[in-house]
């Protein structure tokens, strides 16, 4: 069975190449997926609807999104500027992950093209995240009795604070956030689970870590699993301070993945983040996840 992937065009916004924020990657990773025969066509998503959002988002800060008349401090603090393409993308992109999850349900498995921004939480956005789409369809899946004990994996080099923060009295969504102890956020929230690393951990000790927290985890029964596969772990990453390998992602990718297939969990994989300092080798370490989850079926 071919893997489902979704994308859309318009995840790649319009914020000026000069932008601190590789955002043609999105457009590039498509394309490669194609070349590459991973994916042969891709489902397209929906921008998704208030209704939905504000299930994980107040509705004042969906508005003012919208409206653009959103606070100057936390246009700021999201790092993009708030124009139609920027509302436009954040609104298809977590579109994206609530039709990534359902495929997910259908199939097993499947993956967005975009998704992971968990900086994001109830009152406003921040770290290049507008909205957290994960926690969005997590709404969505529960209130439609789709799952009902969900897990986020978040292997993000950063601390995913937004999904802690949403997620905080909800018994029925686990936050697991790996991270770089000194990368971004510096004040962290608290996930149900932490583990923090120290700068320039190596693949060896990084997998046996992974390992050792995936084996707790499978003793609970979680009937559902979003999967966080930011490549900003890598050793020659812009802001990610763990040095870990094409073959470290490439093996953790597989393990991750590999973990909840075979427990018939489905599993629904998004991007995350990656700014690493080759473009074109950025692209092949967010393919990884597509690979690993297409190797699957
Ligand atoms: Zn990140």
């Amino acid at each position: 069975m071919e893997l489902s992937v979704v994308n859309h065009q318009d995840y790649f916004a319009k914020i000026g190449d000069d932008h601190k924020f590789p955002i043609n990657k999105f457009g590039e990773l498509a394309n490669y997926l194609i070349s590459k025969n991973i994916v042969k066509k891709f489902h397209k998503p929906y921008p998704c609807s208030e209704e939905t959002l504000k299930r994980a988002h107040s509705e004042n800060y969906i508005k003012n999104v919208k409206n653009k008349t959103l606070d100057q401090n936390i246009i700021k603090k999201i790092g993009f500027p708030l124009v139609d393409s920027v509302i436009q993308r954040s609104l298809v992109a977590t579109g994206g992950t609530v039709l990534a999850s359902k495929l997910a349900i259908k199939n097993g498995v499947a993956c967005n093209t975009a998704g992971g921004s968990h900086h994001a939480n109830f009152e406003g956005g921040a770290g290049y995240c507008v909205f957290n789409d994960v926690a969005v369809a997590s709404h969505y899946l529960l209130d439609r009795g789709l799952a009902g004990k969900i897990l986020i994996v978040d292997l993000d080099v950063h601390q995913g604070n937004g999904s802690a923060d949403i997620f905080k009295n909800n018994r029925n969504v686990f936050t697991f956030s790996m991270h770089s102890k000194t990368n971004y956020p510096a004040i962290k929230s608290t996930s149900d689970l932490d583990v923090e690393l120290h700068d320039n951990l190596e693949d060896s000790e990084y997998i046996k870590i992974l390992r050792f927290y995936l084996n707790q985890l499978n003793d609970e029964n979680f009937d559902f699993v979003f999967y966080i596969a930011g490549v900003d772990i890598h050793y020659n990453d812009r802001l990610g301070k763990l040095n870990i390998s094409d073959d470290g992602i490439k093996k953790r990718d597989e393990i991750v993945t590999e973990n909840f297939f075979s427990k018939g969990i489905p599993l629904c994989g998004v991007l995350g983040g990656g700014y690493n300092k080759d473009f074109n080798k950025l692209i092949e370490l967010h393919s990884i996840l597509h690979q690993s989850c297409a190797k699957l079926l």
